[in-house]
């Protein structure tokens, strides 16, 4: 089954939406399939946003990501890179549809609250950067066969 990278960033974190977009993927037949509160060190974060190094808002970016705790996720499902995509909005929440958890949650790219893959590559890149492999838990919900 698919898999992704899911963190609710620090702004996400305080303002207590932990629960909220937790639900909506529950909601959507999704499955979290391991998840935990931690404070990025900072290695870790430049390696996890190293695609954006030398962009104009890389070190703010890795100085915001490395304040405060954040809920870092992995779920599991058919496409779930996309769909989360979808359900995440647009980066900059100005241009991220009502109904998208940037769209209906914040209001500025910097504040965005959640991170999600954009790929299956860099699902598996982040997965593996956050999470060790005895960390993922492989289970059967009874509730799948009225999913798919
Ligand atoms: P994402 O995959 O939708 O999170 O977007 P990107 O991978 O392009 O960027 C990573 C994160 O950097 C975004 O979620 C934003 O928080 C931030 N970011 C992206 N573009 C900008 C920008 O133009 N200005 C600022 N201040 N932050 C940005
Ligand atoms: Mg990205």
């Amino acid at each position: 089954m698919e898999k992704t990278f899911l963190m609710i960033k620090p702004d996400g974190v305080q303002r207590q939406l932990i629960g909220d977009i937790v639900s909506r993927f529950e909601r959507k037949g999704l499955q979290m399939i391991g998840a935990k509160l931690m404070t990025i060190p900072v290695e870790l974060a430049e390696q996890h946003y190293g695609e954006h190094k030398g962009k104009p808002f890389y070190d703010n970016l890795v100085q915001f990501i490395t304040s405060g705790p954040v809920f870092a996720m992995v779920w599991e499902g058919e496409n779930v890179v996309e769909l989360t995509r979808k359900m995440m909005g647009k980066t900059n929440p100005k241009d991220a549809e009502p109904g998208t958890i940037r769209g209906d949650y914040c209001m500025y790219v910097s504040k965005n609250i959640i991170h999600g893959s954009d790929s299956t590559e860099s699902a598996d890149r982040e997965i593996s950067l956050f999470f060790n492999d005895n960390e993922l838990v492989s289970y059967n919900k009874a509730i799948n066969s009225w999913i798919y």
